[in-house]
């Protein structure tokens, strides 16, 4: 594939070290391989790709801020070493850990899961995430078997992306492997491709004919079939890969990244003939293409040949794919950070999803009394919901009244019961009630709280005396206004503020509920405080103390 006379001894490594010179704003040189540019701040999980060389824009193009944190690179088409894979993830540790991932084939489990030993040695937590997009390379029970081709981008780009959000290590993996659960590949050549100075192609594909499913490396291929004009392809690529729609997808309601890629030496024009094809197929089947990209993504050095990729979205994949990146090859967005009011703003979702995991039992416990017992669930499945929501929403550059919005959305949705209706209603009003004013300063703060009391009284019809978490509520939006009034900062008006709330919710136990599912036990509830007053208490308190990580 060289036109000039080349010594293939080390023309990986040159091809890397001139690949960071034409890069300078995105990549440095290490041994074993690039790290970003941008700084990596501390606590943020390091993502790292890698994998053999004669795949560009794989893997080195794709290190940058919102995708990986550094990439391992080898020889042409051969696995990176372990000790690769600890000069690099050393490099990009910051002390939450590290994701590996990359194509899975033998040398690169190999050689990754060796480093990754090494590394958890020094103390560091490790996961690995392979792909395993390749349709062709294995059947659909054996999915673990499968190869890894262009898809691996999704994968990349949602780990890449959940570290940026500042993720821990547990979720950043939990997204990256399912990403991968939900990409499929299948590709095909036309030709096959030349080492660097050799002057032999690595297979042939015979005249008149094409490559069905072959591998990234010259790997023989599924099938061979007669080469077809460009409609045909799309439809054989489209209808294998719709057949193995995710098992939890609707066929009405499937959004799909589409993905389709040139393998080396197919042209521009001819991709973007092919693509208009895939497109009609895919729309005539009433698919969804939430996005595309239309390019070279890995590359099998010259190859002739192109692969599709479809993933299957869900909203939690969609905000990552579409979330901020900025490497050499891959651009997307603004590639903002996260400005401090989101920051703060997810500490405090965090912290109080903290506490109702603490407290579930508790809170379940006082249900009990006289209610049904599902409070500390619901609430836990409610807040849960909403910060995925809310985290979401700051990757997407929502303002703070907008985030509120979402996450009462989805804490609707995902918590239940009356409470869950509640406090749904209660940050979409006080989001609401954000997002009319134009900053965010004490007395906003106070008139969204305000609007979140007026919501839970419009929505229960619930009285101060009810018994409910109304009781608790209004104490504390009295409280803010008055010490707000009284010239209090607004950091210690709100935590005098909670502290009001908690004594008001503990008051409780005095009273006898009039409504929602504990009046019929009412008398039963006295001595006990009521479990939606106590939550809220528990849930400002956390939320005032949370301090944004650094
Ligand atoms: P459910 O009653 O549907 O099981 P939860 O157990 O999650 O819901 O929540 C119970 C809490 O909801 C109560 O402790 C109370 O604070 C609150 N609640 C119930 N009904 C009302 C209402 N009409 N107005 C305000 N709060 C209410
Ligand atoms: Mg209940």
């Amino acid at each position: 594939m060289s036109y000039l006379p080349t010594d293939a001894s080390d023309f990986a490594s040159k091809a890397i070290d001139g690949f960071v010179a034409a890069h300078p704003r995105h990549v440095q040189r290490i041994d074993g391989g690039v790290i970003r540019l941008a700084p990596i701040p501390s606590g943020q999980v390091g993502v790292v790709v890698g994998g053999g060389s004669g795949h560009y824009p794989a893997f080195a193009g794709l290190v940058g801020r919102g995708l990986a944190a550094g990439a391992v690179c080898g020889n042409i088409f051969a696995s990176p070493s372990a000790g690769q894979v600890v000069q690099v993830g050393s490099a990009v540790e910051r002390g939450a850990g590290l994701l590996l991932s990359f194509g899975n084939y033998a040398g690169d489990v190999l050689h990754f899961t060796l480093g990754a030993e090494r590394l958890r040695r020094q103390g560091i937590d490790v996961r690995i995430v392979t792909v395993t997009d390749d349709i062709a390379s294995a059947p659909i029970d054996q999915p673990e078997l499968r190869r890894g081709i262009a898809g691996g981008l999704v994968v990349y780009k949602v780990a890449g992306a959940a570290a940026e959000a500042g993720l821990p290590l547990d979720e950043v993996e939990r997204l990256a492997r399912k990403a991968n659960s939900r990409i499929r590949s299948l590709g095909v050549a036309f030709s096959g491709c030349t080492l660097p100075g050799a002057s032999q192609p690595l297979f042939d594909v015979p005249k008149g004919r094409m490559a069905i499913g072959m591998g990234l490396h010259g790997e023989p291929g599924l099938s061979e079939g007669p080469l077809t004009d460009a409609n045909s392809l799309a439809a054989l690529l489209v209808e294998r890969l719709l057949a193995e729609r995710p098992a939890d997808v609707p066929e009405d309601q499937q959004r799909l990244v589409v993905l389709l890629n040139g393998l080396g030496s197919f042209k521009y024009e001819e991709l973007f003939v092919l693509f208009g094809a895939v497109n009609q197929e895919l729309l005539a089947r009433g698919v969804v293409l939430a996005d595309c990209e239309c390019g070279e993504l890995v590359t099998s050095l010259d190859m002739a040949g192109v692969s599709l990729s479809l993933c299957w979205l869900d909203a939690e994949l969609e905000g990552f794919w579409n979330a901020p990146a900025d490497s050499a090859a891959y651009r997307r967005g603004a590639p903002t950070p996260l400005p401090q009011a989101q920051h703060a703003l997810l500490a405090r979702f965090e912290a109080v999803e903290k506490t109702l995991e603490q407290r579930v039992e508790e809170l379940g416990a006082l249900d009990a009394v006289a209610g049904d017992g599902d409070h500390g669930l619901g609430m836990l499945r409610g807040i849960r919901g909403a910060r995925q929501s809310a985290i979401h929403a700051c990757t997407r550059g929502c303002s703070t009244g907008e985030v509120l919005m979402e996450a009462g959305e989805a804490w609707s949705d995902h918590g239940g019961g009356t409470s869950g209706a509640l406090w749904g209603g209660a940050l979409l009003a006080a989001g609401n009630s954000i997002a009319q004013a134009s900053e965010v300063g004490a007395a906003e703060i106070a008139a969204a709280f305000d609007a979140a009391l007026q919501a839970v009284v419009g929505l229960g019809k619930a009285a101060p005396g009810d018994k409910t978490m109304v009781d608790a509520l209004q104490p504390y939006c009295l409280k803010l206004r008055s010490e707000l009034e009284a010239g209090v900062a607004l950091d210690q008006a709100l935590q005098n503020a909670a502290a009001s709330c908690l004594l008001a919710a503990q008051a409780t136990a005095e009273l006898l509920p009039k409504l929602g599912r504990a009046r019929p036990h009412g008398s039963r509830s006295l001595g006990h405080p009521d479990p939606g007053a106590m939550s809220l208490a528990y849930c400002l308190i956390a939320a005032t103390q949370a301090q944004p990580a650094t």
